[in-house]
């Protein structure tokens, strides 16, 4: 079978498996040797041939004997290293977690091979999901398969779904699971030319997810286009007892219902979005999205979101302050790493299992985190930020009394060189800028391409939606899709 079968995504595999153009053997088998041959790019913590070829052979004799196959039977998909997977490593790419084999299998991964899915392997991220450039994994950054026209120069595939922008970009995998605490989902999408989406915050269970900050994360697929991540994000989706803040909702048939017709809805343009220091290409190209809405049929409307510029600066302090707490856990004695200095007691086994464990930029959580939420300090930072956090909400809620969906860049910038930000975090903050206020607020939130820069790097508009309309976000994106006609590709080098 040709290798051209890489080249389809989530639909396009699922249908050729269901009408017999190919098997679904042949399709894992392809998308193997993608993964096997790319191993520059550093995508994957470990591959999972055998999961990928397992579950294809079952799609294969289901098909045969005439059995129902699901939504993504014969896809084989890449799953992001912060899902516990059962009896695969799973790490969070971090060292504390090296060698840690979990007995479950997480939720979201669960459904997913409930609906035909099959595993090309662990994604690479940064570690426990903090960061934007995929920079502070502990097992190497991934580089982003993209340059910069007439440039050799390394570039950052986002974070921390920076292993799944890759892998989905390059080709490796038809889509992937990401996560987004803070925008982890759609800045990789932006900076890779993919597409991803965020749900309502309860709509992904977190059972078996490594948790960052319980209050802001949550699971969504990222891949080529706006229909292959909404028949994705079906199968992920649902209720689940097993998750304290799951929502007891029904799963809409998001791919069903898509629709790119724009009439009688309002699309709001935050003016507050409009910073200083946002990229001119990045503006023109909010432009263009615009345009292309209303060509849709939609109305624009001026909206105002006023406290957007407390979002970064609380969202620095809620996700340190639950992530401090959530990464008390691994302390030597459940998981992973176990640094027991000889003769030590108790105490020096966790400090040193930690200090070894974890990276610079999770120990800088942590303490942050551990600050913010001291005796002395907690008023003056925690309780303020969560009042922040309020607030945002509430702008949200004014904004959507007015439009019905909401149109704005994804990042401030296009891709950057790796290590252009990794010695200065408030220049890596900010990336998240654009990103971090439907995070607080938990709202659905997605990146779709929408054209490349004059270095031929691309570029992702945002959508944010209601909660539970991930719908209208969905038909939103379909619209600026149909419109962008955005085909770039990375060339391939690696
Ligand atoms: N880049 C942000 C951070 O470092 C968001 C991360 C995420 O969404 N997981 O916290």
């Amino acid at each position: 079978m040709s290798s051209d079968l890489t080249q389809l995504g989530v639909k396009a595999i699922r249908d050729g498996v269901a009408d017999g153009s190919f098997t679904a053997r042949e399709v894992a088998e392809v998308f193997n040797a993608n993964v096997a041959a790319a191993a520059a790019l550093n995508a994957f913590i470990v591959t999972t041939p055998d999961h990928a070829l397992d579950a294809a052979d079952r799609v294969d004799a289901d098909r045969a004997a005439g059995r129902p196959l699901g939504s993504l039977a014969g896809v084989p998909i890449g799953m992001k290293d912060l899902f516990a997977t059962k009896g695969v490593q799973t790490t969070a790419a971090s060292h504390i977690l090296e060698g840690f084999i979990p007995e479950y299998e997480s939720t979201v991964s669960q459904n997913l091979w409930n609906a035909g899915a099959g595993m090309l392997g662990k994604l690479n991220l940064d570690q426990f999901a903090m960061g934007s450039s995929n920079e502070t994994s502990y097992f190497g950054n991934v580089i982003s398969p993209w340059r910069k026209t007439g440039s050799n120069a390394a570039l950052a595939p986002g974070g921390s779904s920076g292993g799944s922008s890759t892998a989905v970009s390059a080709r490796l995998v038809p889509a992937a699971t990401g996560t987004d605490t803070g925008g982890s989902i759609r800045q990789p999408a932006a900076f890779t030319g993919i597409t991803g989406i965020k749900p309502t915050y309860g709509r992904c269970s977190r059972w078996g997810i490594v948790a960052f900050a319980s209050s802001l994360d949550q699971a969504g697929p990222m891949a080529r286009d706006v229909t292959d991540c909404a028949i994705m994000l079906g199968a992920m989706a649902g209720f689940d007892p097993k998750d304290a803040t799951s929502l007891d909702l029904p799963v809409p048939d998001w791919a069903g219902s898509l629709n790119a017709d724009m009439r009688g809805k309002k699309v709001g343009i935050p003016r507050e979005y409009r910073m200083d220091g946002t990229d001119p290409e990045i503006l023109k190209s909010w432009d263009d999205g615009i345009a292309w809405l209303k060509d849709a049929g939609a109305e624009v409307v001026d909206i105002s979101l006023p406290h957007t510029k407390y979002a970064l600066p609380a969202y620095y302090i809620i996700a340190p302050a639950e992530a401090s707490s959530n990464l008390a856990r691994y302390d030597g004695v459940r998981y992973g790493l176990r640094d027991l200095p000889e003769g030590a007691g108790l105490q020096d086994m966790y400090a040193a299992t930690r200090a070894d464990g974890f990276g610079d930029e999770v120990k800088r959580r942590v303490i942050i985190g551990t600050y913010v939420l001291s005796a002395g300090f907690y008023d003056a930072y925690y309780n303020q930020a969560q009042r922040v956090r309020t607030l945002i909400s509430q702008d949200f809620e004014n904004a959507f009394t007015e439009c019905d969906i909401i149109l704005a860049p994804t990042t401030p910038t296009a891709a950057f060189a790796l290590g252009d930000k990794s010695d200065d975090p408030l220049a890596m903050y900010l990336n998240d800028v654009f990103a971090v206020p439907a995070s607080l607020a938990g709202l659905p939130a997605m990146s779709v391409p929408c054209g490349v820069n004059k270095d031929g790097l691309p570029l992702g508009l945002q959508i944010v939606g209601k909660a539970f309309d991930e719908q209208g976000v969905l038909n939103a994106g379909l619209a600026i899709e149909g419109r962008a006609g955005f085909i770039a590709k990375p060339e391939k080098w690696w």
